[in-house]
C-alpha cells in the first residue's frame, strides 16, 4: 500500500515514528513522508520517500517567533493554519497523481488530519504525547499564562479557521484538531500502564505500543555516576538553569553532561569544573545507556527513552503536556520532582542528585517501568495496526 505520512518539525515527533516507518518499510509498503529538511536523512536512512515541506513554512516575524519560544498555543496553532493553505495545492496534486490508500498524520499536525479529512481518506493517528481525553486531561494543569493565551487567541484563531473554508477545510477548533478522538485508529508510543487512564480508550481504535526507540545496550555503571541534564530541544534556551547545575556539580561524586541545545551559546557558560561536559545535542540513547540519573525537562520521549534504559529522573516540567508526564512519572515511582519550570538553588539540585542516586526504591520504580515498556509491542505492533486499519494484512 501507499501511505502519505504527515508529522511537524519536532523531534520529539519524529523520531519515534522512524522505527515503524522502516518497519512498513520492510513490509513491502510505500511510505511518503512529508516532513522538514532537518530530518530529511533520519526519514530516508528508514526507506521513506522524503517530501520537503520547509517552504510551506509560513516567514516569522519577530513577534511570532517571541511567542514561539514561549509556546503560544495560539501562535503555533494559526501558524499550523496557515501551513495548512500554503500546502493545500502541492497535496491536491499529489493525492490525485499517487492516491494513497492511508494517511498517518502526528496528533499535532494539523494539515495531515485536515487532509485526510479533505479528501476523505482513512487515516491513522501517531501520538507522540500522552493520549488526552476527558479523564486523562485532568492530569494537565495549564498554567496561569498558558491559560491567558488560549482565551486571549481565540478572536485570532477564529479568523485562520474562516480563511481555511473557502479551500475546503472544515476545521471546529484548534483543540478539535489536536485531542485525541474516540474512534480515531491510533498508536501511542507508551505503554497502557503508563499513559494515564488508558481504560478509557476503546482498546479496538487505540494501541499502546511502547517506546520506539533505537536499541542500544545498558552500559556497565561501576566508577563516578554520570547525571545527564536536557530540557529537551524545543524550550531549551535556560542558561541560568544549566549554571545552576554545573555549579552544583563542583561539589558532587559524579559527572556531569548537558545538552544544552542548538539555539544556545554553551561559552556563556565559561570554564567548566572537571568533570563537566556541555554539548548542543547528544546521541541520547548511547548517553542513557551509561547515565546513572536523568534531569529532564519530562518531554515524552526524553522520559519513554530513560526509562526504557531503566535510568531513574529528576523531574522539571515546562509546560501542562510536561507536568502531566511528570506526574505520572513520580505516581509509578520511578523519578523524584524537582520543579515546575523555576530555576533552582544548585545546593537544592546537588541534595536532590545525592538523594536520587542513592535511592533504592527510585531505582527499583525505573527498572520497573524499564520491564513494562520492553515487553510492548512496539514498532512491529504499531506496523501491524496501521496495515489493519487500512485493511492489509
Ligand atoms: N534528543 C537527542 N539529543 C539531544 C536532545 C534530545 O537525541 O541532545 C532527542 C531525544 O532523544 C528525544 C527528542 O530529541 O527523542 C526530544 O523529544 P522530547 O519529547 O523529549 O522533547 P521536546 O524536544 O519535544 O521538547
Amino acid at each position: 500500500m501507499r501511505i502519505f505520512w504527515f508529522c511537524i518539525p519536532a523531534y520529539g515527533h519524529t523520531n519515534p515514528t522512524i522505527e515503524v516507518v522502516r518497519e512498513l518499510v520492510s513490509r513491502g509498503h510505500e511510505v511518503r513522508y512529508y516532513s522538514f529538511e532537518e530530518f530529511r536523512e533520519k526519514i530516508e536512512g528508514a526507506g521513506a520517500t522524503f517530501v520537503s515541506c520547509d517552504s510551506f513554512l509560513p516567514p516569522l516575524d519577530a513577534g511570532a517567533e517571541r511567542r514561539i519560544r514561549k509556546v503560544s498555543t495560539t501562535e503555533m496553532s494559526v501558524q499550523s493554519f496557515e501551513t495548512t493553505a500554503r500546502m493545500d495545492e502541492m497535496l491536491s496534486t499529489d493525492v490525485a497523481a499517487l492516491r494513497p490508500d492511508l494517511v498517518v498524520s502526528d496528533s499535532a499536525c494539523f494539515w495531515g488530519k485536515l487532509f485526510a479529512q479533505k479528501h476523505g481518506l482513512p487515516m491513522v493517528c501517531s501520538t507522540t504525547t500522552l493520549a488526552f481525553n476527558r479523564e486523562s486531561a485532568q492530569y494537565m494543569k495549564h498554567s496561569a499564562g498558558e491559560l491567558a493565551d488560549m482565551v486571549l487567541g481565540l478572536p485570532r484563531m477564529n479568523r485562520a479557521i474562516r480563511k481555511l473554508r473557502p479551500l475546503g477545510y472544515h476545521a471546529k477548533s484548534a483543540l478539535d484538531i489536536v485531542q485525541n478522538k474516540e474512534d480515531d485508529d491510533t498508536i501511542v508510543y507508551t505503554s497502557a500502564s503508563f499513559q494515564p487512564a488508558s481504560e478509557s480508550f476503546d482498546p479496538q481504535h487505540y494501541r499502546f505500543v511502547g517506546p520506539s526507540v533505537r536499541e542500544v545496550p545498558v552500559q556497565d555503571k561501576q566508577g563516578r555516576p554520570l547525571v545527564y541534564v536536557s530540557l529537551g530541544t524545543v524550550i531549551n534556551n535556560h542558561p541560568e538553569f544549566y549554571q545552576n547545575c554545573i555549579e552544583a556539580f563542583k561539589d558532587a561524586d559524579a559527572d556531569l553532561l548537558i545538552s544544552c541545545g542548538k539555539a544556545f551559546d554553551r561559552m556563556q557558560l565559561g570554564e567548566l569544573p572537571e568533570g563537566v561536559r556541555v554539548e548542543p545535542y547528544v546521541d541520547q540513547m548511547e548517553v542513557l545507556s551509561r547515565a546513572s540519573l536523568f534531569i529532564t525537562h519530562c518531554g515524552m520521549n526524553s522520559v519513554s527513552e530513560a526509562l526504557y534504559m531503566g535510568v531513574p529522573l529528576l523531574l522539571f516540567p515546562l509546560t501542562g503536556e510536561q507536568r502531566a508526564v511528570a506526574r505520572r512519572v513520580a505516581e509509578l515511582g520511578a523519578g523524584i520532582m524537582l520543579g515546575e519550570g523555576r530555576t533552582t538553588r544548585p545546593a537544592r539540585l546537588l541534595a536532590l542528585v545525592r538523594e536520587a542516586l542513592a535511592d533504592v526504591s527510585l531505582a527499583a520504580g525505573a527498572a520497573r517501568m524499564r520491564d513494562d515498556l520492553r515487553s510492548c509491542g512496539g514498532p512491529k505492533e504499531a506496523a501491524g495496526f496501521i496495515e489493519r486499519a487500512a485493511g492489509v494484512s
